[in-house]
């Protein structure tokens, strides 16, 4: 089964003025797009190899596998994580869970921006529920794929890679976040928390 981009939950201009519409643009077709593809070629040729018998390059697909698939599935939830301007703060379980796991929201947020702005390089910060350990993490992500945690469930991330945000921002990293927290779709962060 191949995998293909999802469409975007709303305008390209929907989120206006915290993301412009050229970066979205780019962003979702030509980044994303690049990712999707990237990881039906790693399947690919991983399917070749299989018929071929020659796991000469299995190292290399592997490693796309991991980097491709990784930018596909943290992009499709970055999207899901936005809507425009407006949307209702946390409330009811994700708070309840925000609260114990942090402290408080605002606690949180302040964790969560300091974590995206400290990324090195080009990564991600991601609210995760962890079963095995009980509760909410923070994670930080560099490219897509290293510094993880293995069994977290993903909630929300933010794209700090440059071409997330140096079209409007340039190199004010901190600028884009505190932008883009006013885009948060509560709604859909809450749907993620698993009961389990
Ligand atoms: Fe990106």
């Amino acid at each position: 089964m191949k995998h293909t981009l999802p469409a975007l939950p709303y305008a390209y201009n929907a989120l206006e003025p915290h993301y412009d519409e050229a970066t979205l643009r780019l962003h979702h077709g030509k980044h994303h797009q690049a990712y999707v593809d990237g990881l039906n070629k790693a399947e690919d040729k991983l399917g070749e190899a299989r018929t071929s018998g020659d796991f000469t390059l299995i190292k290399h697909w592997e490693r796309e596998l991991a980097f491709h698939g990784s930018g596909h599935l943290l992009h499709s939830l970055f999207w899901a994580n936005m809507a425009p301007n407006g949307q209702d703060e946390p409330s009811g379980k994700l708070l309840e869970m925000l609260n114990e796991s942090f402290g408080s929201l605002d606690l949180f947020k302040k964790q969560f921006s300091a974590a995206a702005t400290a990324v090195e390089g080009s990564g991600w910060a991601l609210l995760v529920q962890s079963p095995e350990f009980g509760g909410l993490r923070i994670l930080t992500i560099e490219k897509h794929q290293d510094i993880t945690l293995i069994g977290a469930i993903p909630l929300l991330t933010v794209d700090v890679w440059e071409h997330a945000y140096y079209l409007k921002f340039q190199n004010r990293r901190a600028e884009w976040i505190a932008a883009w927290w006013n885009i948060v779709n509560w709604d859909d962060v809450a749907s993620r928390i698993c009961c389990c």
